[in-house]
């Protein structure tokens, strides 16, 4: 268990600093305990916000975030069990967990940040960067079509799913208190600020 961690490897103006906000407010609204919670991230920049939330935490490997966590609930059904990943870790090399997640309707809380590109290693074409933007993977532009999540997992059958900005720290607040009380599944994807690399 980690508690009291207040040194963040952010850049200035990620918005990992308000979706890591949102999360603990919405903790310490339903008064879960830190002996209550377990959070379960992936590779990234997203991938240090399991550390630095109080609590159990995991940072499993990359893509691999939901079928630890799935076994963490199996363990131990009274957890609260919340999965952090990004967009190349949930969609990417993790997409076939986070399908099978929703359609077995597995009772974890995912939240995904979504920049739209691979942050950490300094701004390459990700599953959900828009057509024909320009990356550091892709020079001339992106010559595929993103995927969407949302609603991709309404198709399998996803109970919650929703999508909120993170300039809008109410918003996810809210939802993630509704994401935590619903029995199942549930989709939380945020588009996220990364004022480093992603300038659309
Ligand atoms: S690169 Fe982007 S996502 Fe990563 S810490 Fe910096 S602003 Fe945040």
């Amino acid at each position: 268990m980690r508690t009291g961690i207040n040194h963040f490897q952010r850049c200035p103006g990620c918005g990992n600093f308000a979706i890591h906000f949102a999360i603990n407010a919405a903790i310490k609204e339903l008064n879960i305990l830190s002996k209550d919670i377990l959070v379960v991230s992936g590779i990234g920049c997203s991938g240090k916000m399991a550390q630095y939330i109080p609590g159990y935490s995991v940072e499993a490997l990359h893509g691999r975030a939901i079928p630890f966590a799935i076994g963490a609930k199996l363990a131990n059904p009274k957890l609260n069990v919340l999965v952090y990943a990004g967009d190349g870790d949930a969609y990417g090399i993790g997409l076939a967990h986070f399908i099978h997640a929703c359609r077995r309707d597995i009772d974890l809380t995912y939240i995904v940040a979504d920049n739209e590109n691979y942050a950490l290693t300094t701004g390459q074409t990700s599953p959900t960067t828009p057509l024909h933007q320009k990356t550091h993977s892709e020079p001339e532009g992106t010559h595929v079509a993103p995927i969407y999540p949302v609603q991709l997992a309404e198709t399998v059958g996803c109970g919650y799913n929703i999508s909120v900005s993170s300039k809008d720290l109410a918003k996810m607040k809210e939802v993630i208190i509704e994401g935590i009380h619903h029995k199942g599944f549930s989709h939380i994807h945020i588009d996220q600020l990364c004022p480093s690399y992603r300038d659309w």
